[in-house]
């Protein structure tokens, strides 16, 4: 037997000096250093007593040294954790205790708060310099070549990849070689990479959206990447010249639009942006087409089925949707007893596909809960499906406010308040309310140089929804609160204006 997921994402390299990464400083790393990387930090992983199925955590920053102890664990059989960088040495207790990582992963920078960690969690601490040249370099100068590399097959656990948390705390989806890989195929194919390009790549590699969609997707079409350490807009605008594709999270997009430098020359050589994670504003999109003439795929998916839909790549790429479903998956959208509502309809989507994990870890009741026995996955979003089937995104089932009796969908008055002017952006919630159960409160930020009138915000949303949805208080505020992949973060402002309407 082979190892699915490392054969063919880089046993195929084997040998080959073609350029894998380029650097910040310009360096670049060939699949054959890269390689070799691999094999010395597989030997470490051994060397540090983890065996096939073991659990690694790693609380590092991007660098190429963590992609490839990420390989070096896929091809030892190593289940990965990787970690949020943001996260707090409590928040890193949790994840090592919860997963039962036998080894924790960390830069030298973190060594002293993590070691308290690693010794309450039973977990050996080992860190990695800048350089490489730390403890955990000194095992990885071990002897690549030897190292033989694990039989695993499509259902082996590669890694446990822990949601966003933004609704709640973060959840371990197990997910398969063979989950892994059937995505990783279907992007490059459904979005034409090919040897030929050069991916940047700009986002963190803790996500799936950083590893498994963008780096997945340059390894199998063997493109080289630009690998940036973390998204910035200076060091982007420099970069774009030499790309030829980007992913991105919509505030990459919006961030890029403030730099006067963003003009169609720059972006010549371009022929791809993706942006996925959150939801892109209906602005953005136009903004940015209007400044380059591309205009933006947006593709959905999430850490437990990786990529379900997306836009077409030659075919109409339609604003304010996320597209079709994607090769081999099955995508529906239903009521909360799991039957299909008619076409058009909002409900919460459901997914089945090889893209679909194989449940929480160790949380076999909400996996039942939201795992079907036919395969399904209850995504927890809902939408709708349009005739020619393209898939709207209007929000999170738990985000859903239920005032007065009523449904109100978030999105639908983020998106009037949106369009009213000097509106940057806003998000809507629900908080207790004594009468209506709960009210529909909007946060709102205004764009540069404006100063908002909450009240004649309302008087200009009192002409375009109907009552029951509108705002019972509109709260202007510099800036959204967002996680470090973009997400707004609305259980942060729940919290913040829970006691509104309390007496
Ligand atoms: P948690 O599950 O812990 O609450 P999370 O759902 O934010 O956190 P992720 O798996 O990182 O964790 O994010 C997946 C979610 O991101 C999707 O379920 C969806 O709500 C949202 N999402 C992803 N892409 C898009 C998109 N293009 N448009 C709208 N929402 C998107
Ligand atoms: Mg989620």
């Amino acid at each position: 037997m082979t190892n699915h997921l490392y054969d063919a994402l880089f046993g195929r390299h084997a040998g080959s000096d073609a350029t894998f990464l380029i650097l910040a400083d310009g360096q670049t790393l060939s699949y054959r250093d890269f390689l070799a990387m691999i094999g010395r930090h597989a030997q470490a992983l051994r060397a540090a007593g983890l065996r096939p199925g073991d659990r690694v955590a790693l609380q590092l920053e991007k660098s190429p040294q963590m992609l490839a102890v990420i390989a070096a664990a896929i091809r030892a059989g190593v289940v990965f954790l990787p970690l949020n960088t943001a996260y707090t040495p409590s928040e890193v207790a949790y994840f090592v205790g919860d997963s039962g990582a036998r080894l924790l992963l960390a830069d030298a920078a973190r060594a002293e708060t993590l070691a308290p960690v690693a010794a309450d969690c039973g977990a050996a601490l080992l860190t990695l310099d800048a350089d490489g040249g730390g403890s955990f370099g000194a095992l990885a100068r071990g002897q690549a070549e030897d190292f033989p590399t694990e039989p695993c097959g499509p259902g082996t656990l590669a890694a446990l990849l822990y949601t966003s948390g933004t609704t709640g705390r973060s959840k371990g989806a197990m997910l398969s070689h063979g989950n892994l890989l059937s995505n990783a195929e279907v992007l490059v194919d459904h979005w034409r990479f090919t040897g030929a390009d050069v991916l940047l790549h700009a986002l963190p590699i803790f996500h799936t959206h950083g590893l498994f969609v963008a780096t997945n997707v340059a390894l199998l079409a063997g493109c080289p990447m630009i690998f940036l350490p973390k998204f910035d807009a200076d060091a982007v605008i420099r970069a774009l010249p030499r790309a030829t594709a980007m992913m991105g999270v919509p505030t990459f997009y919006t961030r890029l639009l403030d730099d006067p430098r963003l003009t169609r020359d720059l972006v010549a050589g371009i022929r791809l942006f993706i942006s996925g994670s959150a939801p892109l504003l209906a602005d953005t999109h136009r903004e940015w087409e209007g400044r380059t003439g591309h205009r933006i795929l947006e593709r959905y998916g999430m850490t437990e089925t990786n990529m379900n839909t997306s836009n077409p790549c030659e075919g109409e790429r339609r604003p304010g949707t996320v597209g079709l479903p994607l090769p081999g998956v099955e995508l529906k959208v239903c009521d909360s007893e799991g039957r299909e509502v008619p076409q058009g309809q909002i409900g919460v989507i459901e997914v089945r596909g090889p893209n679909v994990f194989q449940g929480y870890w160790q949380m076999p009741e909400k996996t039942k809960e939201e795992l079907r026995a036919d395969g399904f996955f209850i995504t927890g979003d809902l939408g709708r499906i349009d005739a020619d089937g393209y898939v709207t995104i209007v929000g999170r089932a738990k985000d859903l406010i239920f005032s007065g009796g009523f449904n109100v969908y978030p999105k639908e008055v983020e998106m009037a308040l949106d369009a009213c002017p000097g509106v940057l952006e806003s998000a809507v919630i629900g908080v207790p309310h004594p009468d209506f159960g709960e009210a529909v409160v909007a946060v709102v930020v205004a764009a540069k140089g404006v100063t908002l009138d909450p009240e004649a915000l309302g008087k200009h949303l009192a002409q375009e929804i109907a009552a029951f949805k509108r705002p019972k208080h509109i709260a202007v505020v510099p800036d959204l609160p967002r996680n470090t992949m973009g997400k707004v973060q609305k259980n942060l402002l729940r919290e913040r204006f829970r006691g509104l309407f309390q007496a």
